[in-house]
């Protein structure tokens, strides 16, 4: 059993009940953050999640509306009186930025804190993460600072794939092949797919064009800020141009199950 949590749908500029994107997985036993943005124990708290129940944190890339929570996260669980360490995953240059981010709240380093267990990701074919309930794996996605999108498989046989930031990606496509479900970003709007190319973003007819190719069953499209009120509709209607799934297309503490 999975559980997929929106704790946030927006791209970097939040707008009312939209905050910056970061995902929560429910596995039953453990849950895992996708990024650490806004407040995380309180969206967990929002969620109904237990943040005891928090194992560990994967950390797509460095990008300020992924990571900003990430001090706050930390402190927030030494204040509630957490002493078990918190498995934190991210990429070489990602932990270098996080390093920084801490340092400049925590002087002292992490060792005056929270327990961190270190992982790091190298993107390709070995998972970064397995459990008796999960393995994710993740690889390098198309954004200006390393990045990676992840793919989640459950013991019950069900695939989650997470674009992260990303331009369309062949990465991205393998790792979502025959998802039950492709969570990709889409930050740009229909007819905006050059610039979603210059800044190393998606528009939700790209989004739809990968999970087409993915052969997914179900597209949830995030990490936009809506300009207007037709903007959800624009959204739905441009992957749905190029893609004969379902379409999510979420707000922030929406949640999906699986087996
Ligand atoms: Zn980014
Ligand atoms: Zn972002």
């Amino acid at each position: 059993m999975l559980t997929v949590i929106y704790l946030g749908t927006g791209a970097a500029v939040p707008s009312p009940g939209r905050d910056n994107t970061s995902l929560a997985l429910d596995d039953g036993e453990e849950i895992t953050l996708v990024d650490a943005s806004g407040a995380p124990t309180k969206r967990l708290a929002e969620a109904g999640l237990d943040a005891r129940r928090l194992r560990r944190v994967i950390m797509t890339h460095e990008h300020l509306d992924h990571t900003y929570g990430f001090p706050s996260l930390f402190q927030s669980l030494w204040l509630s009186g957490r002493r078990e360490p918190l498995a934190v995953y991210a990429q070489p240059e990602t932990w270098r930025f996080l390093d920084r981010l801490v340092d400049a709240y925590r002087p002292g380093g992490w060792t005056a804190g929270l327990p961190v267990e270190r992982h790091t990701i190298v993107p390709g074919s070995a998972p970064v993460v397995e459990t008796p309930r999960l393995t994710v794996w993740a690889d390098r996605t198309q954004h200006p600072v390393p990045t990676v999108g992840l793919r989640i498989e459950t013991v019950g046989g069900s695939i989650i794939a997470y674009s992260a930031d990303t331009s369309p990606s062949r990465a991205v496509q393998e790792l979502a092949q025959r998802a039950d479900l492709l969570i990709h970003e889409a930050t740009f709007l229909a007819g905006q797919e050059d610039d979603a190319l210059r800044y190393g973003h998606a528009t939700a007819r790209q989004a739809g064009e990968v999970a087409t190719q993915a052969g997914v069953e179900r597209l949830a499209v995030l990490h936009f800020t809506p300009r207007g009120p037709t903007d959800l509709g624009e959204l739905r209607a441009g992957a749905a141009s190029v893609f004969a799934g379902g379409i999510d297309v979420p707000s922030d503490q929406d949640r999906i199950e699986f087996p």
